[in-house]
């Protein structure tokens, strides 16, 4: 390609090759050329049909669509230009607070791929999957011991499906033991909670009612006794807390929402930090949602569907979804709980990401789990003091797998915000970190090196953010330069979606 520019070096290394450059990458519309064919099927002896014969002509088209026409060779080359514009887990670090963005070993992809679990039909009989079904407790079995639960859904694809479980779970309990008591309307979710939490709350049919954090960043005891009452259904908590702070009255919270005879969900879409080293189950929660595309070698967001299986108490079980797989006299087979609150997706989940899952549980093993979460952990507090001094800590203690800097001092100081330091990590080719979020924190940079990064990648991280903060100034508004894209109108992007082309090139 002409005009190539120097681009940021992934990971902070020095990449062999420069990025492509900054010309715009043309669609396939604009590519396509008429008669051009990825692809030409052979001419076979059944009989041909003309497309009246099968679809009623009122039915049909009267010109064809204009779909693109490329050869192979182009559209490869388009989509391979594409991928080496973007940033990815597989390029660098990825920082992404709140959201783990791991590496995920390629050994979970290739397990993935066998054929003979690949290419089973979802509809086949279990008397013909029993491999697949075996797998499948065999998650579930690592993930009840992971969690200290005692029975575990794979079905809900991802970890807002697997909330939204957990809630209908908790309506479920609370309509069969409610007897003629208070009519439970509430779920209590504290003030730095994921957006996730409340918006499945009020499609599990409650209201949410807000905690305040208090001066460590964890929930206020005080505030929490104040709203407990019979109207409680439960209380929604992610610990460690998306300020990446560990919830030191754990226990009593659990043991008060316990007393008014609410139920304790655990958000544990990001397990990283406590894997192996302790349980929720232990804790005191009763429902707990995991995001496998998190913590468990699924690819996270783009790179494919995700699974956010439910685990609960013994006392549960009765309400997960269903089927469920069961070994029984030898034999698996697929089992119904007595008060299902019924599927929650279609056939058995996105099992291929549950595959990955275990395949990475199996080759990490138990103590290889607790040395992703010391490592996490580790790397989350090397950084939080290296950047000591040059970003605002509101919180200044041990955090867990992430740690939220603030940078509401370079904004009075030099105008800069906080996503203007995320754009500018993308010059030193880093990913940005989650920025603005928890809201609880001004010019908030939540930042999770995770556990797959080495010592000199996390330094190199570090080093990139002190830089930027030594160079801060107004022009920082621009950044990121010399990347393929410069800056977005990010609130436009959203707001005016245009999501067609139009095919005489009219955009
Ligand atoms: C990512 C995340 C979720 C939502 O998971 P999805 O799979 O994106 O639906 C919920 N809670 C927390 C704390 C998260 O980080």
């Amino acid at each position: 390609m002409s005009g190539a520019v120097d681009g940021p070096q992934p990971g902070g290394r020095a990449a062999s090759a420069p990025l492509l450059g900054r010309q715009a990458e043309p669609t396939v519309f604009e590519l396509s050329s008429p008669g051009r064919r990825a692809w030409s099927f052979r001419s076979s002896d059944l009989p041909s049909w003309q497309a009246h014969e099968l679809v009623p002509p009122e039915h049909l088209a009267s010109e064809p669509v204009a779909l693109p026409e490329l050869s192979e060779r182009d559209l490869v080359a388009h989509h391979t230009r594409l991928t080496s514009r973007q940033y990815s887990v597989d390029l660098g670090a990825y920082p992404l607070g709140s959201c783990t963005m791991k590496y995920n070993p390629k050994l979970a992809d290739a397990t993935a791929g066998l054929a003979g679990l690949a290419r089973v039909h979802p509809a086949a009989p279990a008397a013909l999957t029993q491999g697949w079904l075996e797998l499948l407790v065999g998650l579930g079995t690592s993930l009840a011991e992971i969690t200290g639960m005692s029975a575990v859904s794979l079905q809900p694809p991802a970890g807002a499906a697997g909330e939204l479980t957990g809630l209908l779970i908790m309506r479920a309990h609370h309509a069969h033991v409610g007897g003629s008591g208070a009519v439970r309307t509430k779920v209590l979710i504290p003030d730095s909670a994921h957006g996730t939490n409340p918006a499945s709350v009020t499609l599990g049919g409650y209201r949410t009612v807000t905690v305040p954090s208090d001066h460590r960043g964890c929930v206020d005891m005080g505030a929490l006794r104040r709203l407990l009452d019979d109207e409680v259904a439960g209380i929604m908590l992610t610990n460690p807390n998306t300020l990446g702070l560990f919830e030191e009255d754990i226990a009593e919270i659990a043991q008060a929402v316990h007393e008014i005879g609410g139920l304790v969900y655990y958000d544990g879409a990001n397990l990283n930090a406590i894997l192996g080293v302790t349980r929720p189950g232990d804790m005191g929660f009763d429902i707990v949602h995991l995001n496998l595309h998190k913590t468990f070698a699924v690819p996270h967001g783009g790179g494919g569907p995700g699974a956010g299986p439910v685990a609960v108490t013994e006392a549960l079980a009765e309400y997960l979804p269903g089927p469920l797989p069961v070994l029984s006299h030898g034999r698996y087979h697929w089992q119904t709980p007595s008060r299902s609150i019924g599927r929650v997706h279609g056939w058995h989940g996105n099992t291929l990401a549950l595959a990955r899952a275990y395949a990475y549980v199996l080759a990490t093993g138990g103590d290889g789990l607790r040395r992703v979460a010391e490592a996490a952990v580790l790397n989350a507090n090397w950084l939080r003091q290296r950047l000591r001094g040059h970003y605002e800590i509101p919180y200044d203690r041990p955090c867990m797998h992430e740690c939220v800097v603030s940078a509401a001092g370079l904004r009075r100081t030099h105008g800069v915000r906080a996503t203007d330091v995320a754009k500018r990590l993308l010059e030193h080719g880093f990913h940005a970190p989650t920025v603005s979020f928890p809201l609880v924190v001004d010019e908030a940079l939540m930042i999770e090196p995770t556990e797959t990064e080495s010592p000199q990648t996390v330094a190199a991280l570090a080093q990139a953010l002190i830089d930027i903060a030594a160079t801060a100034s107004p022009e920082d508004r621009h950044a990121p330069r010399g990347t393929p894209v410069a800056r977005v109108d990010e609130a436009r992007a959203a707001r005016r979606l245009t999501a067609t082309f139009d095919a005489r090139g009219q955009g």
